[in-house]
């Protein structure tokens, strides 16, 4: 729409247009307001919550219902009817017309196909129903998702199948409620077409190990199930929505394709918690609510290093209730950032040389009794169960390191590894001192102290003692230990958190099963608590031995460290056409088999879906940049060409002598002229690809992104060479400084 408009009409909006503090239309309808409502009122008011639930549904049936959240115990007919009635009220109540099965597709985005609750009664009137059958399973025509080759397209059959873990919601737009039923998503044989059926088996494969271990080790005996946790940050640009829209790259890809860099970006590091543009608080306010009204328990909101750059975090909650919740977070910052004239990106890299938006996964391991077994406490040194999961993570982390590196690559992420904002394509942990002391000790055999911290004397009478913790951070880590839990740093901001938390889960889960294997083979039945803790410390001894290279506490940016870690034998997957293939290989498939999380086709499907997507991302970009660059740029840079060689006829004609100014027609007659060249070999290196999926992967990375970046170079050269007024494209300075 932008496009036309703009192709023939290049007069950039003047800036005034869009003013900054501009009044906005006023909170949504439909959504919350802290000023009518308390915040406690309206946090988990779109929820069908535990507490609901408590309300509605006689108690037998609410006990069914928890035992099939916890315990995977399948409903019974009559009581999945009771259940689908209450709901089907509590929903009517609040509004709701339609229900739907909620899903995650293997495209990384939700999936929704909406059902009216209501059907007509024969007499010219209509009754509302919704049945336990339409609760717990639905059936819908699933030929158009991404399956891999599990399924083709004439067997369309997919099976959503409730998932009582994740509680359902209402979803709620300007005049439309909707039930939202959090589902799995399988072919008609079972297999997994999704993100959440591998995590939900990952939580069921991880707390298995975790228990036996913890059996062999005499401790936590009443706890009979262990959780992974997850809290997300998540990290984002906003643009002025008028800009946006006249930006075809970005409205296609997310990102700009070209753009010369401004004077100024983020060189001053004066954005970075900054105080927050009113405009935009003002949709984080919004924001925050509507995700209260979803029971979604965000904390922490601030600028972040880029201009145009904010983050949202959540507190830690289960990892399948938060990897649902996180996906809400992505689709709430983009629907309510309009409402404030602004538009979200949740790209990687939206623009090239300024910091890119990751998503900090913070992740560890509770029991249900609420204890987080990755707490060192104070006396870690004593701290066997601490110590034996530690050990546990550091070689999983050693032992797939690769996968770890697959899971998180994507043609977006690939912008923004090794950046200088992000950790390179390099996996391994940063521990800190206090723990790399620990596990030195433990390499040595003898745990015998723990490093404490000191306190801060802040040298200013009135300003109180405050105490240090026992390791300073590690931003340039991508997996780091922090405090009582692990950072993995390096995921995309546009990611579907579900994959890499189920890598994570079945890669410790392994680690965890070797460990309780040894255990219980070492370990008489009536072992004595000390007989368990030698027999652990023996085995984590080993562990430390054999995978304490994967440990680095430096600089992760710094080109050192690729050296080192060659040296160390760690791999460097730079480019994620490279990560990819490692599912390809039989000790990956036998790792996500022994798990019970996906069997080799699953495993295939993935590897085939996560190639094809990268492919046409590519695609995408290089079509709509030969687009942008010959019905944008070009007309715009012959216009400032015909504007200058009409000045210079027009003196020569006056009689003056405007030889200097020839050079400038010259000059950019021959940009002009290399610019078309560029476009003419991108077009020609998008003509040629393979069949393969793989070899066209390969392609791409190396034959169409140079042209794509040769392209974009000699259009950042002609846009500080065209005058400004014909110039078709907002720049990064509005884009990145209109707030
Ligand atoms: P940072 O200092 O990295 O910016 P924040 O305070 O913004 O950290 O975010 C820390 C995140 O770690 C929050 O999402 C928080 O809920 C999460 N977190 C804290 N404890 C745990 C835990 N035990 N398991 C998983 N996540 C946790
Ligand atoms: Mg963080």
């Amino acid at each position: 729409m932008g496009m036309t408009t703009v192709a023939t009409q290049p007069v950039r909006q003047p800036q005034d247009h869009i003013e900054a503090d501009a009044p906005w239309q006023g909170p949504h309808v439909a959504s919350a307001r802290a000023d009518e409502q308390k915040i406690e009122d309206i946090y988990g008011r779109d929820v069908f919550s535990d507490r609901v639930m408590r309300q509605r549904l006689p108690r037998e049936v609410y006990e069914a219902v928890k035992r099939t959240a916890e315990r995977g115990k399948p409903l019974d007919q009559s009581i999945a009817d009771t259940v689908a009635n209450a709901m089907k009220e509590w929903a009517i109540e609040n509004g709701a017309t339609h229900y739907t099965h909620w899903f995650h597709p293997l495209t990384g985005l939700t999936a929704e196909k909406h059902d009216s609750f209501v059907v007509p009664d024969g007499t010219g009137g209509a009754v509302v129903e919704f049945s336990g059958d339409q609760l717990i399973q639905g059936e819908p025509d699933a030929s158009s998702f991404p399956s891999g080759g599990i399924r083709t397209t004439f067997e369309a059959r997919g099976y959503t199948a409730w998932d009582a873990t994740s509680p359902v919601f209402l979803n709620r737009g300007r005049n439309n409620v909707t039930l939202c039923i959090p589902t799995a998503f399988v072919s008609w044989t079972g297999e997994a077409l999704d993100m959440k059926t591998p995590l939900l088996r990952s939580m069921d494969a991880i707390s298995k190990q975790a228990l036996r271990v913890l059996r062999a080790l005499g401790e936590h005996d009443h706890v009979k199930r262990v959780f992974t946790t997850l809290g997300v940050e998540q990290e984002y640009f906003l643009v002025d929505r008028n800009f946006f829209f006249q930006r075809p790259d970005l409205m296609v890809c997310g990102r700009t394709l070209v753009g010369a860099k401004p004077p100024k970006d983020q060189q001053l590091e004066d954005h970075y918690f900054g105080s927050i543009p009113s405009r935009v608080l003002a949709f984080m306010a919004e924001l925050d609510l509507e995700l209260y009204a979803l029971g979604i328990p965000v904390r922490t909101r601030h600028n972040e290093v880029a201009p145009g750059q904010y983050e949202i975090a959540s507190m830690f909650e289960a990892a399948n209730i938060a990897a649902d919740h996180q996906m809400l977070v992505m689709e709430k910052i983009e629907r309510v950032a309009p409402r404030f004239g602004l538009r979200a990106l949740l790209h990687e890299k939206p623009f090239a040389g300024v910091n890119g938006s990751g998503k900090h996964n913070n992740w560890s391991l509770m029991t249900d009794a609420g204890d987080n077994l990755l707490n060192p406490r104070d006396e870690v040194h004593t701290n066997v169960v601490f110590l034996t999961f530690l050990c546990a993570v550091l070689r999983a982390i050693d032992l797939y390191a690769d996968l770890l590196r697959a899971s998180i690559a994507n043609a977006g992420n690939a912008h923004r590894l090794g950046a200088n904002e992000a950790p390179p394509a390099i996996v391994s942990i940063f521990l800190g001192d206090m723990l790399t002391d620990i596990i030195e000790q433990l390499e040595q055999g003898s745990l015998t102290s723990t490093q404490q911290a000191g306190a801060i004397d802040l040298g200013a009478r009135s300003l109180p003692q405050i105490s240090a913790h026992t390791g300073d951070r590690n931003r340039t880590s991508p997996f780091a230990f922090t405090g009582n839990r692990f950072e993995f740093r390096a995921v995309g901001s546009s990611a579907a958190v579900a994959w890499p938390n189920t890598i994570l889960n079945i890669i410790v889960a392994d680690s965890l099963d070797w460990i309780a294997t040894r255990l219980e083979a070492d370990l008489a039945k009536n072992a004595t608590v000390e007989e368990r803790c030698k027999a652990a410390h023996a085995i984590l001894h080993e562990i430390v031995k054999t995978h304490k290279r994967i440990i680095f506490n430096g600089d992760n940016y710094s080109q050192d460290w690729i050296e080192e870690a060659k040296k160390r034998g760690l791999p460097h997957l730079k480019y994620a056409i490279d990560a990819l293939p490692v599912l390809k290989e039989k000790r990956i498939v036998d790792v996500f088999n022994r798990a019970g999380v996906l069997n080799p086709a699953e495993v295939r499907s993935r590897f085939a879906i996560f190639i094809d997507t990268y492919n046409t991302q590519l695609s995408i970009e290089a079509a709509t940049l030969v687009n942008l660059s010959r019905q944008l740029i070009l007309p715009a840079a012959l216009r400032h060409q015909l504007q200058v060689g009409e000045a210079i006829a027009a003196a020569q004609s006056a009689g003056v002598d405007c030889e200097d100014q020839r050079h400038m027609l010259e000059d950019i007659v021959d940009l002009i002229t290399r610019f078309r060249g560029t476009i003419d070999a991108l077009k020609r290196a998008l003509a040629h690809p393979s069949e393969d999926a793989e070899a066209k992967a390969h392609h791409f990375e190396d034959v169409v992104k140079p042209a794509m970046g040769d392209v974009r170079e000699l259009a950042d050269e002609l846009e500080l060479l065209v005058a400004s007024d014909l110039w078709p494209l907002p720049t990064y300075r509005e884009l990145l400084f209109v707030k």
